[in-house]
Protein backbone atom coordinates (compact mmCIF):
# COMPACT_ATOMS: atom_id res chain seq x y z
CA UNK A 1 0.00 0.00 0.00
CA UNK A 2 1.46 3.31 -0.53
CA UNK A 3 -0.41 7.10 -0.66
CA UNK A 4 1.90 8.70 -2.78
CA UNK A 5 0.19 9.92 -5.97
CA UNK A 6 0.75 7.52 -8.88
CA UNK A 7 2.57 10.27 -10.73
CA UNK A 8 5.43 10.61 -8.41
CA UNK A 9 5.98 7.19 -8.25
CA UNK A 10 8.98 7.20 -10.33
CA UNK A 11 10.67 10.61 -9.12
CA UNK A 12 14.31 10.73 -8.73
CA UNK A 13 14.69 13.42 -6.28
CA UNK A 14 18.03 15.09 -5.64
CA UNK A 15 21.50 13.70 -4.18
CA UNK A 16 22.88 16.25 -2.09
CA UNK A 17 26.73 16.47 -1.38
CA UNK A 18 27.26 14.92 1.93
CA UNK A 19 26.78 17.42 4.56
CA UNK A 20 29.07 15.87 7.44
CA UNK A 21 27.67 16.76 10.77
CA UNK A 22 31.56 16.49 12.54
CA UNK A 23 34.04 18.53 12.29
CA UNK A 24 37.66 18.05 11.88
CA UNK A 25 36.85 17.58 7.92
CA UNK A 26 38.33 19.57 4.81
CA UNK A 27 34.85 20.05 2.90
CA UNK A 28 35.40 20.33 -0.04
CA UNK A 29 32.22 19.12 -1.79
CA UNK A 30 29.14 21.59 -1.89
CA UNK A 31 31.17 25.04 -2.87
CA UNK A 32 30.00 27.07 0.17
CA UNK A 33 32.28 30.03 1.48
CA UNK A 34 34.98 28.20 4.08
CA UNK A 35 34.77 32.06 5.32
CA UNK A 36 32.28 32.58 8.42
CA UNK A 37 29.34 35.30 7.71
CA UNK A 38 30.27 38.81 7.90
CA UNK A 39 30.99 39.78 11.32
CA UNK A 40 27.61 42.33 11.75
CA UNK A 41 25.47 39.00 10.83
CA UNK A 42 25.32 36.93 14.57
CA UNK A 43 24.06 40.26 15.92
CA UNK A 44 21.67 40.58 13.40
CA UNK A 45 20.23 37.07 13.89
CA UNK A 46 20.22 36.87 17.61
CA UNK A 47 18.00 40.01 17.36
CA UNK A 48 15.54 39.20 14.78
CA UNK A 49 15.06 35.42 17.01
CA UNK A 50 13.78 37.83 19.57
CA UNK A 51 10.63 38.21 17.17
CA UNK A 52 10.19 34.83 16.39
CA UNK A 53 6.78 34.80 17.64
CA UNK A 54 5.70 37.16 14.53
CA UNK A 55 5.47 36.39 11.00
CA UNK A 56 7.99 37.48 8.71
CA UNK A 57 7.78 40.79 6.36
CA UNK A 58 6.32 38.17 3.40
CA UNK A 59 7.61 41.50 0.94
CA UNK A 60 11.36 41.30 2.19
CA UNK A 61 10.59 45.10 2.14
CA UNK A 62 14.32 46.10 3.58
CA UNK A 63 16.28 42.96 2.42
CA UNK A 64 15.10 44.09 -1.11
CA UNK A 65 15.15 47.84 -1.06
CA UNK A 66 19.23 47.10 -0.44
CA UNK A 67 19.39 44.31 -2.58
CA UNK A 68 18.34 46.37 -5.22
CA UNK A 69 20.83 49.09 -5.10
CA UNK A 70 23.75 46.42 -4.73
CA UNK A 71 22.41 44.89 -8.05
CA UNK A 72 21.54 48.36 -9.51
CA UNK A 73 17.97 47.28 -10.39
CA UNK A 74 14.38 48.70 -9.26
CA UNK A 75 12.37 46.33 -6.24
CA UNK A 76 9.86 45.59 -8.22
CA UNK A 77 12.31 44.01 -10.70
CA UNK A 78 13.72 41.69 -7.65
CA UNK A 79 12.10 38.63 -6.03
CA UNK A 80 13.49 36.50 -3.35
CA UNK A 81 13.40 32.65 -2.78
CA UNK A 82 14.14 30.19 -0.39
CA UNK A 83 17.54 29.65 -1.30
CA UNK A 84 17.72 29.60 -5.66
CA UNK A 85 16.32 26.04 -5.33
CA UNK A 86 13.33 27.41 -4.52
CA UNK A 87 13.20 30.43 -7.23
CA UNK A 88 14.15 27.63 -9.84
CA UNK A 89 11.46 25.18 -8.56
CA UNK A 90 8.79 28.19 -9.31
CA UNK A 91 10.46 28.90 -12.76
CA UNK A 92 10.03 24.75 -14.41
CA UNK A 93 6.48 24.80 -12.36
CA UNK A 94 5.45 28.16 -14.10
CA UNK A 95 7.67 29.47 -16.68
CA UNK A 96 7.86 26.45 -19.11
CA UNK A 97 4.91 26.44 -21.54
CA UNK A 98 7.13 24.69 -24.62
CA UNK A 99 9.19 23.22 -21.83
CA UNK A 100 12.57 23.47 -21.30
CA UNK A 101 16.27 22.90 -22.89
CA UNK A 102 19.26 22.70 -20.59
CA UNK A 103 23.19 21.07 -20.90
CA UNK A 104 23.60 17.52 -20.37
CA UNK A 105 26.21 18.34 -17.66
CA UNK A 106 25.03 21.00 -15.44
CA UNK A 107 23.20 21.75 -12.15
CA UNK A 108 22.01 17.95 -11.02
CA UNK A 109 18.85 19.44 -9.81
CA UNK A 110 17.72 20.70 -12.98
CA UNK A 111 16.11 17.43 -14.31
CA UNK A 112 14.67 16.89 -10.64
CA UNK A 113 12.49 19.69 -11.19
CA UNK A 114 11.67 19.28 -14.95
CA UNK A 115 10.66 15.15 -13.33
CA UNK A 116 8.89 16.82 -10.44
CA UNK A 117 6.69 19.54 -12.38
CA UNK A 118 6.39 17.07 -14.99
CA UNK A 119 8.48 19.48 -17.49
CA UNK A 120 9.27 17.99 -20.89
CA UNK A 121 13.16 18.60 -21.61
CA UNK A 122 15.57 18.48 -24.69
CA UNK A 123 18.99 17.89 -23.40
CA UNK A 124 21.34 19.70 -25.32
CA UNK A 125 25.12 18.62 -24.97
CA UNK A 126 28.12 20.49 -24.23
CA UNK A 127 30.87 21.05 -26.73
CA UNK A 128 33.53 18.72 -27.07
CA UNK A 129 35.90 21.54 -24.61
CA UNK A 130 32.46 21.14 -22.44
CA UNK A 131 31.57 25.05 -23.42
CA UNK A 132 28.13 25.90 -23.95
CA UNK A 133 26.90 27.78 -27.34
CA UNK A 134 24.46 28.44 -26.84
CA UNK A 135 23.18 28.59 -30.62
CA UNK A 136 22.79 25.25 -29.94
CA UNK A 137 19.75 25.88 -28.62
CA UNK A 138 18.27 28.37 -31.43
CA UNK A 139 16.12 25.50 -32.44
CA UNK A 140 13.00 25.17 -30.85
CA UNK A 141 10.80 26.85 -28.80
CA UNK A 142 11.10 25.91 -25.14
CA UNK A 143 12.51 28.07 -22.26
CA UNK A 144 16.33 27.70 -21.86
CA UNK A 145 17.84 27.45 -18.62
CA UNK A 146 22.16 27.43 -18.34
CA UNK A 147 24.55 28.17 -15.51
CA UNK A 148 26.95 30.55 -15.70
CA UNK A 149 29.57 29.98 -15.06
CA UNK A 150 28.59 26.28 -15.71
CA UNK A 151 28.67 23.77 -12.93
CA UNK A 152 30.42 21.14 -12.38
CA UNK A 153 32.74 22.79 -15.06
CA UNK A 154 33.37 26.46 -14.03
CA UNK A 155 33.16 27.76 -17.60
CA UNK A 156 31.29 30.85 -18.68
CA UNK A 157 29.94 32.19 -21.50
CA UNK A 158 29.80 35.79 -22.93
CA UNK A 159 27.41 38.17 -22.65
CA UNK A 160 27.38 39.39 -26.42
CA UNK A 161 25.98 35.40 -26.52
CA UNK A 162 23.42 36.08 -24.30
CA UNK A 163 22.57 39.32 -25.88
CA UNK A 164 22.18 37.46 -29.55
CA UNK A 165 20.61 34.77 -28.29
CA UNK A 166 17.84 37.24 -26.32
CA UNK A 167 17.48 39.42 -29.66
CA UNK A 168 16.83 36.51 -31.67
CA UNK A 169 14.51 35.01 -29.55
CA UNK A 170 12.50 37.24 -27.82
CA UNK A 171 9.38 35.06 -27.56
CA UNK A 172 11.56 32.63 -25.42
CA UNK A 173 12.40 32.95 -21.79
CA UNK A 174 16.37 32.74 -20.84
CA UNK A 175 17.33 31.82 -17.48
CA UNK A 176 20.78 32.62 -16.33
CA UNK A 177 21.40 30.42 -12.86
CA UNK A 178 24.18 33.04 -11.36
CA UNK A 179 25.41 31.08 -8.59
CA UNK A 180 28.51 31.47 -8.98
CA UNK A 181 29.03 34.77 -10.99
CA UNK A 182 30.98 36.84 -7.99
CA UNK A 183 33.85 34.51 -9.13
CA UNK A 184 34.42 34.98 -12.47
CA UNK A 185 32.41 36.09 -16.13
CA UNK A 186 30.26 39.06 -16.32
CA UNK A 187 26.47 39.70 -14.81
CA UNK A 188 23.41 39.66 -17.22
CA UNK A 189 21.73 41.57 -14.62
CA UNK A 190 22.12 44.65 -16.71
CA UNK A 191 20.47 43.31 -19.07
CA UNK A 192 16.90 43.03 -17.78
CA UNK A 193 16.54 46.86 -18.33
CA UNK A 194 16.87 45.90 -22.20
CA UNK A 195 15.39 42.79 -22.57
CA UNK A 196 11.78 41.22 -20.72
CA UNK A 197 12.69 37.54 -21.79
CA UNK A 198 15.33 37.54 -19.06
CA UNK A 199 16.08 36.17 -15.79
CA UNK A 200 18.96 35.90 -14.18
CA UNK A 201 18.95 33.88 -10.61
CA UNK A 202 21.56 34.16 -7.74
CA UNK A 203 22.25 33.08 -4.49
CA UNK A 204 24.16 33.76 -1.39
CA UNK A 205 24.99 30.83 -0.27
CA UNK A 206 28.33 30.64 -2.87
CA UNK A 207 29.92 34.00 -2.17
CA UNK A 208 27.89 36.02 0.76
CA UNK A 209 29.04 33.19 3.42
CA UNK A 210 25.24 32.33 3.86
CA UNK A 211 24.18 29.04 2.99
CA UNK A 212 22.51 28.06 5.99
CA UNK A 213 20.47 30.46 5.86
CA UNK A 214 18.94 29.74 2.57
CA UNK A 215 18.55 32.77 0.50
CA UNK A 216 18.30 33.16 -3.61
CA UNK A 217 17.24 35.79 -5.68
CA UNK A 218 15.58 36.62 -9.45
CA UNK A 219 16.00 39.83 -11.36
CA UNK A 220 13.57 39.98 -14.04
CA UNK A 221 11.48 42.44 -15.23
CA UNK A 222 8.26 43.31 -13.41
CA UNK A 223 6.20 41.69 -15.27
CA UNK A 224 8.47 38.61 -14.59
CA UNK A 225 8.71 39.01 -11.19
CA UNK A 226 4.61 39.96 -10.38
CA UNK A 227 4.27 36.65 -11.94
CA UNK A 228 6.74 34.85 -9.85
CA UNK A 229 5.15 36.62 -6.96
CA UNK A 230 1.77 35.35 -8.24
CA UNK A 231 3.53 31.57 -7.72
CA UNK A 232 5.27 32.54 -4.36
CA UNK A 233 1.59 33.95 -2.77
CA UNK A 234 -0.09 31.24 -3.93
CA UNK A 235 1.97 28.33 -1.91
CA UNK A 236 4.16 30.46 1.16
CA UNK A 237 4.40 34.24 1.49
CA UNK A 238 6.38 33.73 3.76
CA UNK A 239 9.37 31.52 2.78
CA UNK A 240 12.00 34.17 3.57
CA UNK A 241 12.33 33.77 7.43
CA UNK A 242 13.19 37.06 9.57
CA UNK A 243 16.47 35.27 11.15
CA UNK A 244 17.71 35.31 7.26
CA UNK A 245 16.04 38.65 6.07
CA UNK A 246 18.50 40.04 8.74
CA UNK A 247 21.51 38.31 8.02
CA UNK A 248 21.74 39.23 4.63
CA UNK A 249 21.05 42.73 5.58
CA UNK A 250 23.89 42.75 7.60
CA UNK A 251 26.23 40.98 4.93
CA UNK A 252 25.30 43.07 2.01
CA UNK A 253 26.17 45.96 4.60
CA UNK A 254 29.81 44.81 4.88
CA UNK A 255 30.81 45.20 1.37
CA UNK A 256 34.67 44.92 2.05
CA UNK A 257 34.55 41.47 3.37
CA UNK A 258 32.22 40.18 1.14
CA UNK A 259 34.83 41.57 -1.58
CA UNK A 260 37.96 40.45 1.00
CA UNK A 261 36.35 36.54 0.78
CA UNK A 262 35.60 36.71 -2.24
CA UNK A 263 39.18 37.69 -3.51
CA UNK A 264 40.71 35.10 -1.38
CA UNK A 265 39.08 32.73 -3.56
CA UNK A 266 40.10 33.62 -6.55
CA UNK A 267 43.73 34.28 -5.72
CA UNK A 268 43.33 30.58 -3.86
CA UNK A 269 42.03 29.08 -7.19
CA UNK A 270 45.15 30.19 -9.10
CA UNK A 271 47.32 29.12 -6.83
CA UNK A 272 45.97 26.10 -6.18
CA UNK A 273 44.65 25.10 -9.98
CA UNK A 274 48.91 25.74 -10.85
CA UNK A 275 49.49 23.52 -8.02
CA UNK A 276 47.24 20.80 -9.29
CA UNK A 277 49.16 20.92 -13.33
CA UNK A 278 52.36 20.74 -11.56
CA UNK A 279 51.36 17.49 -10.15
CA UNK A 280 49.70 16.16 -13.53
CA UNK A 281 46.20 17.70 -13.39
CA UNK A 282 44.54 18.72 -15.97
CA UNK A 283 42.18 21.49 -14.72
CA UNK A 284 39.64 23.71 -16.76
CA UNK A 285 39.76 27.37 -16.60
CA UNK A 286 37.33 27.66 -13.66
CA UNK A 287 35.46 31.38 -13.05
CA UNK A 288 33.81 29.45 -9.93
CA UNK A 289 34.48 29.10 -6.40
CA UNK A 290 35.78 25.23 -7.72
CA UNK A 291 38.16 23.78 -9.63
CA UNK A 292 36.81 20.75 -12.04
CA UNK A 293 40.04 18.19 -12.86
CA UNK A 294 40.96 15.31 -14.18
CA UNK A 295 44.55 13.32 -13.24
CA UNK A 296 44.62 11.41 -16.84
CA UNK A 297 44.86 7.68 -16.70
CA UNK A 298 43.65 7.66 -13.13
CA UNK A 299 40.40 6.53 -11.74
CA UNK A 300 38.65 9.49 -10.05
CA UNK A 301 36.39 7.56 -8.20
CA UNK A 302 39.69 6.11 -6.34
CA UNK A 303 41.29 9.42 -5.68
CA UNK A 304 37.73 10.36 -4.55
CA UNK A 305 38.31 7.87 -2.09
CA UNK A 306 41.91 8.38 -1.14
CA UNK A 307 41.88 11.41 -0.15
CA UNK A 308 38.28 10.75 2.34
CA UNK A 309 40.41 8.54 4.03
CA UNK A 310 43.00 11.96 4.78
CA UNK A 311 39.66 13.79 5.66
CA UNK A 312 38.97 15.58 2.45
CA UNK A 313 35.74 15.02 1.23
CA UNK A 314 35.58 16.71 -2.64
CA UNK A 315 32.67 15.93 -5.23
CA UNK A 316 32.62 13.32 -8.11
CA UNK A 317 30.17 12.49 -10.62
CA UNK A 318 28.86 8.79 -11.83
CA UNK A 319 28.04 10.32 -15.32
CA UNK A 320 29.70 9.82 -19.21
CA UNK A 321 32.89 12.17 -20.10
CA UNK A 322 33.18 13.41 -16.18
CA UNK A 323 33.11 10.18 -14.22
CA UNK A 324 37.08 10.34 -13.73
CA UNK A 325 36.89 14.43 -12.77
CA UNK A 326 36.51 15.76 -9.23
CA UNK A 327 35.10 19.00 -8.29
CA UNK A 328 36.70 20.59 -5.46
CA UNK A 329 36.09 23.33 -3.52
CA UNK A 330 38.38 26.20 -3.15
CA UNK A 331 38.50 26.83 0.81
CA UNK A 332 40.73 28.57 2.40
CA UNK A 333 44.72 28.79 1.50
CA UNK A 334 45.52 26.71 3.87
CA UNK A 335 42.85 23.76 3.03
CA UNK A 336 43.98 24.14 -0.44
CA UNK A 337 48.07 23.15 0.57
CA UNK A 338 46.67 19.75 2.69
CA UNK A 339 44.65 19.22 -0.25
CA UNK A 340 48.01 19.50 -2.29
CA UNK A 341 50.23 17.53 0.29
CA UNK A 342 47.56 14.85 0.08
CA UNK A 343 47.42 14.49 -3.35
CA UNK A 344 51.30 14.52 -3.51
CA UNK A 345 51.28 11.35 -1.15
CA UNK A 346 48.66 9.53 -2.81
CA UNK A 347 50.24 10.19 -6.33
CA UNK A 348 53.63 9.02 -5.20
CA UNK A 349 52.31 5.78 -3.22
CA UNK A 350 53.56 6.40 -0.79
CA UNK A 351 50.23 5.20 0.51
CA UNK A 352 47.58 3.17 -1.33
CA UNK A 353 45.32 4.62 -4.14
C1 LIG B 1 24.49 25.86 -5.38
C2 LIG B 1 23.71 26.10 -6.61
C3 LIG B 1 22.37 26.46 -6.57
C4 LIG B 1 21.55 26.42 -5.30
O1 LIG B 1 21.81 27.42 -4.47
P1 LIG B 1 20.89 27.69 -3.20
O2 LIG B 1 20.66 29.16 -3.31
O3 LIG B 1 21.72 27.30 -2.04
O4 LIG B 1 19.62 26.92 -3.31
C5 LIG B 1 21.72 26.76 -7.75
N1 LIG B 1 22.35 26.66 -8.92
C6 LIG B 1 23.63 26.28 -9.02
C7 LIG B 1 24.27 26.18 -10.35
C8 LIG B 1 24.34 25.97 -7.87
O5 LIG B 1 25.60 25.54 -7.94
Amino acid sequence: MTFLNARFKALVPYTPGEQPQISGLIKLNTNESPFPPAPGVEKAVAAASARLNLYPDPTEGKLKAKLAEELDVQENELFLGNGSDEILAFLFQGFTPQGILFPDLTYGFYPVFSGLYHVPRRIIPLRWDFSIALEDYDAGRETVLIANPNAPTGLVVKLPEIRRFLTAHPDRLLIIDEAYIDFGGQSAVPLIKEFSNLLVVGTFSKSRQLAGARLGYAAGSSSLIADLNRLKFSFNPYNINGMTQAAALAALADRRYFENCRNTVIETRATFTKALKRLGFEVLPSAANFVFAVYPGHSGKLLAEALRTKKIIVRRFDLPRIENYLRITIGTPEQMQLVINALTDILMRKEPA
